[in-house]
């Protein structure tokens, strides 16, 4: 059990809805937007203000094959590079292959994406991409603009519902489909399909570039109801997080710098990693380096850089006392994103019937063992669209509201638990950009539920590969190519290959 039962709380409202979609980032929000262009009553649940969305923090943009000189399958090329033998293929294609029209569909929306001097879409470079396809708006802000347009659109929708400032605590689950769920304050919503876009698990690391909120709420609940995880041990380090300046611990700054030209020094002064490699081999470049030297962090140097083309992350250094086109930016790698998360197909449906997960709630397999970067803004509006379009085929209808003994168990399961700055600092520890079974092991008896199954999964991966590294293992081993850690029904871990 997660929590206490409340005492008494006042009568419940329960509405119906086609679909009820839990967060409001960018796979939240389009996912609503979808189901109300096809018709669908949408009810939209956000336990956060906007701004505090790892969306509304995207910086580099979303990747889309759009260049004369690119293609969908050189996009997939990259990405199987960056994941190491364990991308699923089919996902993969489907997001290389849809994510151009869902670039021009926000555009239609009213997205508003940076454009060259010739009015065409200016694309920028990231690393891991072996061309310019990284869509953006206004500089380094694209997040911020897509996040604002979409959520305008959402609240002036009169098919969306939007409940802000309201927690999902649990789902439905009755007659073996997700029926719908709970919210803090008590009311329940019932509806045809839940879908979860509650974001990823990397703020239960302690440093972090994530939002406080992204501690994987949405897994614990999917879990809770019976769906399946996977890949709990793949998680990514971005490698330039600000280190050592106050009020800015954790900033990121993206990549499509080192893209343009920026580069990482050691503290004599010299290079030591090709900066455009993937980010799992710059993050242990750079903390290898660390903790040869004992030194905080590198430098970046971004001097050369125009500051007009990123404002909002020379604006951030600036407050924070630093000038980046004067001086070198203290930088070392933080938890980033994560890989895994709830099993979704190439529909979005989860194990349960009924249940959804998009964005970086949900794993698909398609980032494999290492994510490229700006695939991920890219995911959220692909397998959104993809989830509300499957939710909306089928013929189930909301069962009716549960009755009052019902009711009254939903409302007494218990909230899954934020995580303690112990259990945020025992992650960072054992389970950071390297790891071993010795320190794996105790986080096996950490009170967090999910610090629990991270370290589970990540002790049963006994290689190296992408962004896990082992150093008793140093070695990808091949007999666990395309192979997956899935924690099924009484969390047990099973190895699933997926087609
Ligand atoms: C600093 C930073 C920069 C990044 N830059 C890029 C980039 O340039 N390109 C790229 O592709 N990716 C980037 N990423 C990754 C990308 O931003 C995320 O993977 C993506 O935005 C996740 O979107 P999401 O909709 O799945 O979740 P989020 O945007 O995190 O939204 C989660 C939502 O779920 C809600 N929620 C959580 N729990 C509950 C609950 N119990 N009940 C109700 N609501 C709940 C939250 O309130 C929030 O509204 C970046 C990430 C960070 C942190």
């Amino acid at each position: 059990m997660y929590g206490c039962v409340m005492p008494s709380r006042p009568p419940a409202v329960s509405r119906e809805a086609d679909v009820v979609v839990v967060g409001a980032g960018a796979a939240g929000l389009y996912a609503a937007l979808c189901g109300a262009r096809s018709g669908a009553r949408v009810v939209l649940i956000s336990a956060t203000p906007l701004a505090q969305t790892a969306s509304y923090w995207a910086q580099g943009g979303l990747a889309a094959a759009l260049a004369a000189d690119d293609s969908p399958e050189l996009h997939l090329r990259d990405t199987e590079t960056a994941g190491r033998e364990l991308v699923r293929r089919s996902a993969a294609e489907i997001l290389v292959r849809e994510a151009p029209e869902c670039v021009r569909d926000l555009q239609t929306l009213g997205v508003r994406f940076d454009a060259d001097r010739f009015g065409q879409l200016a694309l920028g470079l990231e690393g891991g991409h072996s061309v310019r396809r990284v869509v953006h708006a206004g500089g380094s802000a694209t997040g911020r603009r897509v996040v604002r347009q979409l959520s305008a659109l959402a609240a002036e929708e009169p098919r969306v519902t939007v409940l802000e400032g309201t927690r999902a605590q649990a789902l439905w689950r009755a007659e073996d489909r997700c029926r719908g769920l709970v919210c803090d304050d008590g009311d329940v919503i019932t509806a045809r399909a839940v879908v979860i876009a509650t974001g990823g698990a990397a703020a239960l690391w302690a440093r972090t570039t994530n939002p406080p909120g992204s501690q994987g709420i949405g897994l614990l609940l999917a879990s809770a109801a019976g769906a399946a995880l996977a890949d709990l041990e793949l998680l990514q380090f971005h490698p330039t997080a600000v280190i050592g300046l106050a009020g800015r611990e954790g900033f990121l700054v993206t990549e499509a710098i080192r893209g343009e030209g920026a580069t990482l020094h050691d503290a004599r002064g010299e290079r030591f990693v090709d900066e455009l490699a993937p980010r799992d081999e710059v993050s242990r470049a750079i903390q290898r380096l660390l903790d040869t030297t004992g030194e905080r962090s590198v430098g970046l140097d971004m001097r050369a850089i125009d500051p007009a083309h990123f404002p909002n992350v020379v604006a951030a250094l600036r407050e924070a006392g630093l000038d980046p086109t004067r001086e070198l930016i203290p930088v070392a790698p933080a938890a980033h994103y994560m890989m895994g998360g709830i099993v979704a197909d190439l529909h979005a449906r989860s194990t349960l019937a009924g249940l959804y997960a998009v964005g970086e709630a949900s794993c698909t397999g398609l980032h494999g063992a290492n994510r490229l970067a700006s695939n991920s803004l890219s995911e959220c509006f692909v397998f959104a669209r993809r989830a509300i379009d499957h939710a909306l085929s089928g013929s189930a209808s909301p069962r009716a509201a549960p009755g009052e003994a019902e009711l009254l168990a939903l409302r007494a399961l218990p909230a899954p638990p934020l995580a303690q700055v112990s259990t945020r600092q025992a992650l960072w520890r054992a389970a950071g950009v390297e790891r071993d079974a010795a320190r794996l092991n105790t986080l096996l008896e950490d009170p967090h539920p999910l610090a629990q199954l991270i370290a589970r999964c990540a002790l049963a991966r006994t290689e190296s590969r992408g962004a896990h590294v082992r150093t008793e293992y140093p070695q990808r081993d091949p007999s666990l190519d395309h192979r997956h850690a899935v924690v099924g029904p009484g969390n047990a871990i099973s190895w699933q290959t997926w087609t």
